[in-house]
């Protein structure tokens, strides 16, 4: 146990009234009874009197509440003041340690990128600024105030007054965000409201089902068709070989319907699984877009007039292949949506950006509602003219993926029923003229 510091001073305190009862005593027996008496009561009220003035001393300092200057005393008095300025101190350290904890803690908490609301019972105690923005409410102003009377989606106030907090739920706001919110009780009736954007995620979610609902589709009519003809030439073994060669030339058409459908799935998704493409490799441009020309020929056939222009010395950095697909892409369409006699005219050349391929044509051309989506997947304008030229709705999606992993964009400029303008642009470390 350390050594008590008040003890003595105590002792020093029952000394002196010992002291003074002895002289008081004395004086009594030699002198003169009252005058003892006398001496001792003076001696005993000089100590309550000195006792007295400490005791108003330490009165005057406690209500101050200062902790910074210590209270000059005396004798007992002086360790007592020392005891309470120290605790004092010990207090005020602790109360600040705590402060700045919180503040941290609140900091911290403001800093998430989830909504955040402490509720006490139904009253929003506080919220980070994330919750601010998910549930509009205010961390200051509506601090207090019942957090039904601000969030009123039906579902909310039903998730929150049903008191099954097991699974969160998911709230759709008036500007098109959706929001996961999950409620956590604590404590006695205090509950934590956890907010979470999940607008892009349920976006991906419902890209995907779509996805595999027009992929199941796609496969669909094709094999509709090849096994209605299998079943038809299963019955008919005396038909008509002229009628025989027919089916079979529609289901081998259908067929290759299928691959070419197959073979745009297998690209897109090497696209999306590929590491980026290369930035050493340089693409000999003036032989790839000669071969575009050559292509755009046969798949013509002579039917449209096609001209390219080439221009030499701009080199593009990248994927040969990925390149190659995506302009061949653009330069199939040209041919596919333009009629008989129509003219294609394909253009590498120095933009202002960097370089940029165009594929020009004069053919059906597109209404301008439908530019936004025509790079989506499946998206067609005219899903019968697409079907008839081969196309798999997925050309597009392929030529912008490709771009966009070259650093890229795609533009397309196009009038209905005079011809359109897709124009691939390269720019930054890509291109080197
Ligand atoms: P598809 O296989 O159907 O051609 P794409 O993704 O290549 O699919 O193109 C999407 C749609 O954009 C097409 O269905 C067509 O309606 C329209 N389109 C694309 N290129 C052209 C073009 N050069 N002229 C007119 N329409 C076009």
């Amino acid at each position: 146990m350390p050594e008590s510091r008040i003890a003595p001073r105590i002792a020093g305190n029952v000394a002196f009234i010992v002291a003074a009862g002895l002289v008081g005593l004395a004086i009594g027996y030699f002198v003169d009874d009252s005058l003892g008496w006398a001496v001792f009561a003076v001696g005993l009220l000089l100590l309550l009197a000195h006792h007295l003035l400490q005791l108003y001393a330490l009165g005057i300092w406690l209500e101050r509440g200062d902790v910074v200057g210590e209270p000059r005393a005396r004798g007992v008095w002086d360790e007592l003041h020392a005891l309470l300025h120290r605790s004092r101190r010990e207090a005020a350290t602790r109360e600040a340690e705590l402060a700045r904890a919180l503040t941290r803690w609140r900091e911290a908490a403001r800093a998430l990128p989830d909504g955040v609301v402490i509720l006490d019972g139904d009253r929003i105690e506080w919220c980070n600024d994330t919750a601010k923005l998910h549930l509009d409410i205010d961390p200051v102003g509506d601090a207090g105030n019942t957090i039904t009377h601000l969030v009123r989606i039906p579902e909310f106030v039903q998730y929150l007054e049903g008191g099954d907090y097991a699974k969160p739920i998911e709230l759709r706001s008036g500007d098109g965000r959706v929001l996961s919110v999950q409620i956590v009780p604590y404590g006695d009736a205090q509950r934590l409201v956890l907010s979470r954007d999940i607008t892009r995620f349920e976006k991906l979610e419902r890209m995907r089902r779509e996805f595999v609902a027009n992929v199941s589709h796609e496969m669909r009519t094709p094999l509709t068709v090849i096994s209605g003809f299998l079943e038809t030439l299963r019955e008919d073994n005396e038909g008509d070989a002229e009628d025989r060669r027919r089916y079979l030339e529609l289901m081998s058409e259908q067929a290759r319907r299928m691959e070419r459908l197959v073979a745009d799935l297998l690209t897109l998704s090497t696209l999306e699984s590929s590491p980026p493409p290369p930035l050493e490799e340089a693409i000999d441009m003036g032989a790839l877009v000669e071969r575009m020309g050559a292509d755009a020929r046969a798949l013509s056939n002579g039917r449209h007039k096609i001209e390219v222009e080439n221009a030499s010395g701009i080199e593009l950095l990248g994927s040969e292949k990925e390149i190659t697909s995506a302009l061949g892409n653009l330069v199939s369409n040209a041919i596919r949506y333009t009629p008989v006699g129509g003219t294609v005219r394909l253009r590498w050349h120095v933009a202002p950006e960097g370089a940029a391929f165009d594929v020009e044509d004069t053919g059906i051309g597109i209404s301008p509602e439908h530019l936004p989506r025509l790079t989506e997947r499946f998206y067609r304008v005219d899903r019968g003219r697409s079907r008839e030229t081969g196309g798999t709705g997925l050309g597009l999606a392929i030529v912008k993926h490709a771009l966009v992993r070259h650093g890229a964009t795609l533009d397309v400029q196009s009038t209905p029923g005079q011809g359109s303008r897709f124009t691939a642009r390269f720019a930054g470390p890509r291109v080197r003229i």
